[in-house]
């Protein structure tokens, strides 16, 4: 398996907490190249904490955490880090910098030294890649909470990075702005290789994911597929996380009296299930 971040028992405290109490206790946990991983947890749990652990916004108090196999305790090798590594923020308005859509994903490039002909065509491709290509010469204040998202997705893809972080880039934006961010995500991943770490406390994001991490208390909780996580009841009870809808509305009918397998998470698998049930029940 080959791993594209590596977290060696890692622990981090914030000097600001009062009393000391570790925002991740001895975590060690892979992201694998090219996967979709999903990271849930309640408020608190540590997902932002973690999330900046992996690219070296914050360094680990105790551990290691190695991205392509670089420490990112070497200060020597954080620009590298970061060329590899972009991080895609919750609130939409903070991470535009510029006036015009196009100037604002070339920011990214240029910083890193890209010479001007390439930057344009990075650019162009990203804008293309997330959808917003027609919206280059917008002004970024006039567009939606799901159209800004793409903008800073766009300005991640644009430094050519090999791994993108969502930190719950769709909590703050409307339904459709969460589809667009979710599907846009998808296709980078597999369409083009991008290595997703989905932080999200969105179920039905999750659920898509191709691994789930769940973190309590600074712990990792649990990992395993989509499938597996969600059918640990116990695990959710005790680490405050909740069934997608699809799931639960699954479990109202089986307690109605309709047999469905179990492990229905997503709405078109309880379609599919009750349909199944139905024609077995020669109702249609
Ligand atoms: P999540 O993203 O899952 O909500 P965080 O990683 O933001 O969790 O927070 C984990 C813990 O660290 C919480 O107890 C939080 O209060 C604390 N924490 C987060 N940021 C800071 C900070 N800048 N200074 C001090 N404590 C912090
Ligand atoms: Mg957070």
């Amino acid at each position: 398996m080959d791993k594209i971040i590596e977290l060696k028992n890692v622990s981090f405290v914030y000097d600001t907490q009062e009393e000391q109490k570790p925002a991740l206790r001895n975590v060690s946990l892979d992201v694998r190249r090219g996967e979709f991983l999903a990271v849930i947890g309640h408020n608190g749990s540590g997902k932002s904490t973690l999330a900046k652990l992996l690219n070296a916004i914050l360094l680990p108090t105790e551990g290691q955490v190695l991205v392509e196999g670089m420490d990112t305790a070497d200060e020597d090798l954080v620009y590298e880090i970061r060329r590899r590594v972009g991080m895609v923020f919750q609130n939409p308005d903070n991470q535009i910098v510029a006036t015009i859509v196009e100037d604002d994903v070339a920011f990214g490039p240029e910083n890193l030294g890209v010479p001007p002909a390439e930057i344009r065509q990075r650019v162009d491709d990203a804008l293309r890649a997330v959808g917003m290509y027609e919206f280059r010469g917008a002004e970024p204040h006039k567009l939606s909470g799901g159209q800004k998202q793409r903008v800073a997705v766009a300005g991640v893809i644009a430094m050519r990075t090999d791994c993108i972080i969502f930190d719950e880039s769709t909590a703050m934006i409307d339904p459709k702005g969460r589809r667009e961010v979710l599907e846009t995500a998808k296709r980078l991943c597999r369409e083009m290789g991008i290595t997703v770490v989905m932080i999200t406390h969105f179920m039905e994001e999750a659920v898509q994911a191709d691994r789930v991490v769940v973190l309590d208390s600074g712990r990792v909780a649990a990992e395993g597929v989509p499938s597996e996580v969600f059918a640990d009841s116990a695990l959710l009870r005790r680490t405050g996380l909740e069934l997608p809808f699809a799931a639960k509305l699954a479990g109202k009918i089986r307690t109605a009296g309709v047999p469905l397998p179990d492990g229905l998470l997503t709405p078109d698998s309880v379609a599919d299930a009750l349909f199944a049930a139905a024609q077995e029940a020669e109702v249609i």
